[in-house]
């Protein structure tokens, strides 16, 4: 995969690139990460913040605790990050656009994981589409997020162009390609 790690907002104009290895990749299941993404758990890539670039807008805070604050996309709400120091910035992995290439270091919080979760993987399957007329449905549906790539035409928010930077991902460092 390439070396680049970029993700953003669903609606595209929060973009983010990084640009120096990740800290370490966390889930983490307390009750305060499962209300700020609206899912189960919280699962966040950390990064110095010298090795972020924002591009476009950049994420609206919500102080969520005396400790930290939690950054979303200003137009479409989507959850991106939770910042507790001005070094380090942790952004929601399912905002990368390749998320599969991330994986955990380790868990926070497990004893208040979700009872669900442990059983999610082998519950009953279902199809997407299950009958001719919800497939045709689904298979005429429009997505309106952004891809998972970066724009044609980037919006620099820093005017700093770092496209001759030499970027590095965890990855690389530790040899896993997954
Ligand atoms: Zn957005």
């Amino acid at each position: 995969m390439s070396a680049r790690l970029t993700g953003g907002c669903q609606c595209g104009a929060v973009r983010f690139r990084i640009k120096g290895p990740l800290i370490k990749v966390v889930a983490c299941h307390c009750r305060m990460c499962q209300k700020a993404t609206g899912g189960l758990f919280g699962a966040y890539a950390a990064v110095a913040s010298e090795h972020l670039d924002w591009i476009g807008e950049r994420p609206t805070r919500f102080r969520s605790s005396s400790a930290a604050e939690r950054g979303f996309c200003p137009r479409c709400g989507t959850p991106l990050t939770f910042e507790w120091s001005p070094e380090r910035c942790a952004i929601a992995l399912g905002a990368f656009d390749t998320p599969e290439a991330l994986s955990f270091d380790h868990a926070l919080e497990v004893a208040n994981a979700h009872p669900g979760l442990a059983s999610l993987l082998s519950l009953p399957e279902k199809p997407l589409a299950d009958t001719p007329e919800a497939a045709r449905a689904y298979g005429a549906l429009q997505n309106f997020q952004h891809p998972d790539k970066e724009p044609d035409d980037e919006r620099r928010g820093d005017g700093h162009d770092d496209r001759q930077d030499k970027s590095q991902n965890k990855s690389q460092e530790t040899g896993r390609t997954q």
